[in-house]
């Protein structure tokens, strides 16, 4: 028995489904969107209160006109909320001149002529004198760039959905879903409902709930922490900026301090497999602290003062650490975003337009070849 049909149904309401839940709902479809925990949990990808947010992206100059719509998009949710949501620091980069961060970024600066700033290693030493790093290292510093508050985020685009005629429903897992006809019946515990279309933005469920396809997804486990420095000072938003390191030990990122809790930092590349996401553990165990601790001994010693919290994330890695953003091959009424692989969150106010233009029209106005499911799966690095 079918308890109703929708345009549209959107399978987890994390940064990307809250994002297409708003975007469908605004072009004016009847939206579902079902969540198998609370509106807004920690139990995903898109929480611990903040995520970097940068243009000269040395992941891929590809990805550089999606961060022009995405800042776009997101100064337009602000404005239509009336919430403070991007904060601008400046985004300092430091590594190996010809390393893959610092290359990168010269590469996509130059391919979209964006405002970027090289530093010396004295320049940097004088600009920022927290850091410490030998002469090997050099730095960009991008001004435009900064950081968006996550659940802050999240929040006002399911807020948005709801006042604009969403259907959002906490608490109901998917359990299954198939194609019927020209669209899809989807079930849950409570009911089961069709729509003309499906769009699943599971984040590291999406393995398991689309198995038939053996998408190449990993799920890791991911710690990041906060330290109280003796001297907050020097790290408060308006002196310090966020950053992220290439260092022969690994790949670090961090933020300035927000508040009483100090600043966060966390390691980029590794992690620990998560065979499932459900299963995880969220203990942290003392011992797992002392990577960042040694990050910020050796290069921020400043910064360094007692744990303050911790929290467990998790990434959706595909190979090429490229997301997915395409129809299900097999069902068209179906469209997936996922395999974010650890830097999706400054993309998800143009992820849920994208994913809206699959949905409705079957292809996007944005330039999106690289992230089908049909490409190459080439290997790299997991710096993203
Ligand atoms: C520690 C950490 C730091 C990061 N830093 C950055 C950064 O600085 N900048 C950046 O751009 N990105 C960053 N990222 C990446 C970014 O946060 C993620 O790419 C993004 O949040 C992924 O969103 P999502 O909606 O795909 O996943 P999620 O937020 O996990 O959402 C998926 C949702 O689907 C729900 N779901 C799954 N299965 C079902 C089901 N069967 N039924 C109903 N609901 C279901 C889940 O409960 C979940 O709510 C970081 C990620 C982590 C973990």
């Amino acid at each position: 028995m079918l308890s109703k049909t929708y345009d549209m149904i959107v399978l987890g309401l994390g940064a990307m489904g809250g994002a297409t839940a708003f975007e469908l709902a605004r072009r004016g479809h009847s939206v579902l969107g079902l969540e198998q925990y609370a509106l807004g949990h920690d139990r995903g990808s898109s929480h611990g209160q903040t995520r970097i947010i940068r243009r000269a992206y040395f992941e891929g100059p590809e990805y550089v006109p999606l961060l022009h719509r995405a800042y776009e998009r997101w100064y337009e949710l602000e404005q239509r909320t009336g919430r403070h949501l991007f904060t601008v620091c400046g985004c300092l980069s430091i590594g190996p001149p010809d390393g893959t961060l610092l290359a990168g970024i010269r590469r996509a600066a130059a391919a979209h002529h964006l405002d970027v700033e090289p530093l010396s290693p004295a320049e940097l030493r004088q600009r920022y004198p927290p850091f410490q790093f030998a002469d090997t290292f050099h730095a960009v510093y991008e001004p435009h760039a900064g950081f968006l508050l996550a659940e802050e985020c999240v929040r006002a685009h399911l807020d948005e959905a709801c006042r604009l005629g969403a259907d959002l429903r906490a608490d109901e897992p998917v359990v299954s879903w198939e194609p019927v006809g020209l669209g899809v019946v989807v079930r849950t515990a409570r009911g089961s409902y069709a729509a003309s279309r499906l769009i699943i933005t599971a984040g590291s469920w999406t393995g398991a709930l689309l198995r038939d396809l053996s998408l190449p997804l990993t799920v890791r486990r991911k710690v990041v922490f906060w330290f109280s420095p003796p001297d907050p000072r020097p790290f408060l938003r308006h002196r310090f900026p966020v950053y992220l390191c290439e260092t022969s030990q690994g790949f670090y990122y961090g933020f300035p301090a927000l508040d009483p809790g100090g600043v966060k930092v966390a390691r980029h590349d590794g992690g620990d497999l998560v065979p499932d996401p459900s299963a995880l553990s969220r203990v942290v165990q003392p011992e797992e602290a002392r990577d960042c601790l040694e990050f910020l001994e050796r290069h921020l010693p400043a910064a360094v003062g007692p744990r303050s919290r911790a929290s467990v994330c998790l990434y959706t890695m595909t190979p090429d650490a490229h997301f997915v953003l395409d129809q299900h091959p097999e069902c068209p009424a179906v469209v997936l975003g996922a395999g974010f692989s650890g830097h999706g969150f400054k993309f998800a106010s143009v992820v849920g337009e994208i994913l809206a233009d699959l949905a409705e029209i079957g292809h996007s106005r944005q330039a999106i070849g690289m992230f089908r499911l049909t490409r190459r799966w080439g290997r790299t690095e997991e710096t993203g």
